[in-house]
């Protein structure tokens, strides 16, 4: 089977730069655009959560191209879930007992320019940024891009792949090319979300424990914080967007620091400059994008948040983008790179566990934000961990989801919640 000459992939974010590395590798020329400026040469200006965990999908897929251990040198390992009551109390619970098995805080940023760079070491391979996908023709092989200064490009190709996230143009030309026949729907959240940061102490030290998750869960509300590499926190606070205790409510200095004052106090004076933060830093919102296919043909393909943006309560999906990657990868060298049955591959297997995980992030917030705090969801980890220890095939939901690639999501999910409900 003679390989296609050209890719055309749209988006280097995430999935994009690693997709970039997984085609080049086996000897495809890829061309790349991406909308933002490099953020190598220009600073990152990403808009969206600074920091992500890094578990063993990711770092599966990454490892299968020989990164993991760069990522990882660049990661705060983050053991189990500190979490923080109303009245500044800790209680610790690992995430396993078992050594290999914790989750890793990276920097956004980083990551992607760690696989910027390792996309453009490979040959047959040119990125160009700053050029936005406006449209696309999956029949023709055509792309359009425009520039800042507003010049159209026209590009060719033979194959063209989608990672330009949530709001995807490659997605908007599948929906033209396939007709009725594609369906999305994107289900909103009523919570969104707003980050803050806890700097470091005067000697540059972590002023909470650093290997830990931390949670403030608050029933309608929670408020995570994951550690990075320079000292410094990322608190991400989801709140209803409006009603009883929501963003709408908290329109002043006065108001945020007595919402604060009471409900996070422990926070407070780690934050001295939370007004200020409040005010610049946006409401982001969150949805579960589902999509009736992910492929055309052997034309095109949605890949990453492009295909399935979910929220972010399992910290899966850039997981699962990275997993789609790896898997379009393996697919293309089983078919022997007949493209129109590595994508239909590809499809089978990623959409219904890309399903899956969308819903368990879902019934994850509602676990983190109710239940984290409970009493009986305490005592039911105590009891997963005691298991872990005592059987060696036994693995919680969160293990199955978080340390286990080699059991799909879907599996992971059906097992998972049939354990929670025994
Ligand atoms: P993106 O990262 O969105 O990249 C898309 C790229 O395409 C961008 O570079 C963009 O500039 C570019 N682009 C967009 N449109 C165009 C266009 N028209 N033309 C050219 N380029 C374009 N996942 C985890 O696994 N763990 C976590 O802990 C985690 N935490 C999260 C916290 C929050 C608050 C949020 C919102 C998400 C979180 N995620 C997490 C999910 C994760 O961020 C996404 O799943 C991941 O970024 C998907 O990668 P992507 O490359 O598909 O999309």
């Amino acid at each position: 089977m003679q390989q296609p000459k050209k890719i055309m992939l749209v988006g280097a974010g995430l999935a994009g730069s690693l997709l970039t590395v997984f085609l080049a590798r086996l000897g495809y020329n890829v061309q790349v655009v991406e909308s933002r400026a490099d953020s190598r040469r220009v600073g990152y200006k990403g808009g969206r959560s600074i920091n992500l965990a890094l578990s063993h999908r990711g770092i599966r897929a990454l490892r299968a191209v020989g990164l993991d251990q760069a990522v990882l040198a660049e990661s705060v390992p983050m053991r189990g879930r500190m979490m923080h009551s109303p009245t500044g109390q800790l209680t610790y619970l690992p995430y396993s007992q078992r050594a290999d098995e914790y989750i890793n805080s990276i920097s956004r940023a980083r990551l992607n320019e760690i696989l910027l760079s390792a996309a453009e070491k490979e040959q047959g391979v040119s990125i160009h940024f700053q050029e936005a996908c406006t449209k696309a023709d999956f029949t023709a092989g055509k792309v359009w891009t425009t520039c800042p200064e507003n010049d159209t490009i026209e590009w060719q190709a033979d194959v063209i792949l989608g990672t330009d996230g949530a709001n995807s143009a490659i997605r908007k030309a599948m929906r033209e090319a396939c007709g009725d026949s594609f369906t999305e729907h994107t289900e909103w959240e009523s919570h969104g979300y707003k980050e803050l940061a806890i700097l470091p102490d005067e000697g540059g030290n972590f002023r909470m424990e650093k290997n830990a998750l931390h949670i403030w869960a608050r029933q309608t509300y929670m408020m995570i914080a994951l550690p990075n590499f320079d000292g410094t926190f990322t608190c991400t606070l989801f709140m209803p967007l409006e009603g009883e205790n929501s963003f709408a409510e908290l329109q002043n200095q006065q108001a945020v620091e007595a919402f604060f004052a009471e409900h996070f106090a422990d926070v407070l004076p780690l934050m001295p400059d939370l007004y200020e933060q409040w005010q610049q830093n946006p409401i982001g919102h969150l949805g579960t994008l589902r999509c009736s296919t992910y492929v055309y043909d052997e034309r095109a393909a949605l890949l990453g948040d492009a295909a399935h943006a979910v929220v972010p309560f399992y910290g899966q999906g850039m997981n699962a983008s990275f997993e789609d990657c790896l898997c379009l990868y393996e697919a293309l060298q089983r078919h022997q790179h007949d493209w129109r049955k590595a994508l239909q591959h590809y499809n089978q297997e990623r959409h219904p566990n890309s399903h899956a995980i969308a819903t368990l992030a879902q019934e994850n917030f509602i676990e983190m934000r109710d239940h984290v705090a409970n009493p009986i969801f305490v005592r039911k980890r105590r009891l997963e961990l005691a298991l872990e220890q005592l059987y060696p095939d036994y693995f919680s939901k969160y293990a199955l989801v978080t340390f286990h690639p080699e059991v799909p999501y879907t599996e992971a999910h059906r097992r998972g919640n049939a354990q929670d409900a025994l």
